[in-house]
This record gives structure tokens, C-alpha cells and sequence, in this order.
């Protein structure tokens, strides 16, 4: 039967919906305000499968896919923080109102099927999520690697400086409390919309608190970019998320940060990381097109 799929990308402010065709082409895509708490999530996810259907035409939905912050077991999503959601049966819920299959995935994890699904390589993909939280996402031959409870990934909580700041998990000095855009803006404290952005431009300026701050920031953004690439030995590490899409200025002083880092290691120069390194364009579809992916084959 033709029909298409539906996958969400369900963020903190906005949810990004997209329609997709048998063969993965996208039909048609919406993006819409997201409401908080667990009947408000229900309600734009609902609304944005009925918006982007309609733009879809005629053909049938076969299945939904949601890509959602927090911890989620293919049916259910936890401790999904700026959604204001504790726990909540996702999948029964939106199946109960759409009447069609549904798949949870976390959204880092979706955004990186997606980013294999629009440029597929062989072997491993990475996506690192440099946004609120820090994590990543590996596909390999098409596939996620979940690994064995779905932690795979987590390399936001991987410590790296024993002396750095408090995580929010309990540990001290993980790359996500040096680098994650909570935690610098919580460090930063100053008033505004775009914190990261407004502690770079003071970095610029020569601000001594900015300019730890972005040293803690490309300090922990290259540590998960070689644990990856010692740990996965991607082909592709495509950065992703609020502090990538700040775009070059971002991908430059890390790849500055590698480029030192590796200046006495003939080894890590080997690896050539920075050839490796791609950031994803701003407005890319990929993690809706990803949740679409859920659970299906995906062409290498
Ligand atoms: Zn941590």
C-alpha cells in the first residue's frame, strides 16, 4: 500500500512536522508552537499530523514517528524537562487520537537517522547535539545504534575535568556542564534571549568570564568530538542544535580547539577529524524526516 509517514520533531518551542513519500521524499512539512505539559503535547503533535496530512492530500498515513527530548522506550517518554513532562504514555496516546502506529525516539537520536537519510553513508554516522543538553546520536549502516537500555550516546555525562562545575546528573566536570547551553547560561546569568550568543560577543570583546566560558564550550564540544571519533570512528560527526546553528562561528573556534588539541599527538592528527566535522544547516528538516525513519529500513 502507498502512503506516506508522518514524524514529528517535538522541541521546547516549536514542533516541526513533515509528510514523507514511500521512496523518503518529504510531501510537505509545518512547523507550529509547541504547548507544555502532557495534554498540550498531545494536542500539537495532533494538530500538526492533521495539518501536515491535509497539505499531504489524499494518501493514506501508514505510521507516525515522534522525536521528543528526554529518555523513551519506543512507546513512552520520561523526564522530558522543557516540555514540562514527568512521564507520559506518548505512543498510546497519540494512537488513541490518530488511529494510526506510533514510535517514540529521542530527538537527538531521530535528528541523526534523519541526517544519514538526507546524505547516507556507509559505516558510521554521528550527530552531536550541541544545544541545552549535550548528546549524540550514531547511526551505523543505516541503523541507530540505541545500545542495550537506549543510553547510547550519552556522552554529555562523560566527566572531563575533575575540577570543573557540578552537573545537573550528580557527577562534576562533565563535558555537558562545561559546554551544554544550560549550563553556560546558567554561569553566564545575565538577562536575555540568546545567552551563548550574548557571552560569545562579550568573548570577542575581551569579558574575562566569557572567555572561560567559551574556553569551557570548545573544551568540552572537542572532547565529545573525539570520543566519538575514538569510540565510533564515524565518517560524518554532523553538529547539531541551538549552539551549532550559530553556524561557522561555532564549527571555526572548535575546529581550532581539535587543531590544538592534536598539535603534539601524531595519532590524533591521523584521524583527520576535522575533515570529518559538517555543522547542519539551520532549518534542516532532518530530525522530523528522522522520526518518520523510525523502525524502518533505511537505504545506505
Ligand atoms: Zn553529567
Amino acid at each position: 500500500m502507498t502512503g506516506v509517514r508522518i514524524g514529528l520533531d517535538v522541541g521546547g518551542s516549536k514542533t516541526d512536522a513533515v509528510a514523507v513519500a514511500a521512496g523518503g521524499s518529504i510531501l510537505a512539512r509545518r512547523r507550529s508552537a509547541t504547548e507544555r505539559g502532557d495534554v498540550g503535547v498531545v494536542d500539537s503533535i495532533v494538530a500538526a499530523v492533521e495539518a501536515v496530512s491535509t497539505r499531504a492530500g489524499s494518501l493514506s498515513i501508514t505510521s507516525i514517528g515522534i522525536g521528543i527530548p528526554g529518555q523513551t522506550d519506543g512507546r513512552t517518554v520520561r523526564h522530558a524537562v522543557n516540555l514540562d513532562v514527568r512521564e507520559l504514555r506518548l505512543a498510546d496516546a497519540v494512537e488513541a487520537r490518530c488511529g494510526v502506529p506510533v514510535a517514540v525516539e529521542n530527538d537527538v537520536k531521530a535528528a541523526a537517522l534523519g541526517a544519514h537519510a538526507l546524505a547516507p553513508v556507509a559505516g558510521p554516522l554521528a550527530l552531536l547535539n550541541l544545544g541545552t543538553g549535550i548528546a549524540a546520536g550514531v547511526v551505523v549502516d543505516g541503523r541507530l545504534w540505541r545500545g542495550a537500555g537506549g543510553a547510547a550516546g550519552e556522552i554529555g555525562h562523560v566527566p572531563i575535568d575533575p575540577a570543573g562545575p557540578v552537573c545537573a546528573c550528580g557527577q562534576t566536570g562533565c563535558i555537558e556542564a562545561l559546554a551544554g547551553g544550560r549550563a553556560l547560561a546558567a554561569r553566564w546569568a545575565r538577562p536575555g534571549a540568546f545567552p551563548v550568543r550574548d557571552l560569545l560577543d562579550a568573548a570577542d570583546e575581551g569579558h574575562p568570564l566569557a572567555l572561560r566560558l567559551r574556553a569551557d564550550f570548545v573544551r568540552g564540544a572537542a572532547a565529545a568530538i573525539r570520543l566519538l571519533a575514538l569510540a565510533v570512528d564515524p565518517r560524518r560527526i554532523v553538529l547539531a542544535g541551538g549552539l551549532a546553528a550559530l553556524g561557522d562561528r561555532v564549527a571555526d573556534i572548535v575546529s581550532e580547539e581539535l587543531r590544538r588539541s592534536s598539535a603534539a599527538s601524531g595519532f590524533l592528527r591521523s584521524l583527520h577529524l576535522g575533515e570529518r566535522i559538517e555543522v547542519l544547516p539551520a532549518g534542516s528538516p532532518a530530525a522530523a524526516l528522522g522520526a518518520s525513519l523510525i523502525d524502518a529500513p533505511v537505504p545506505v
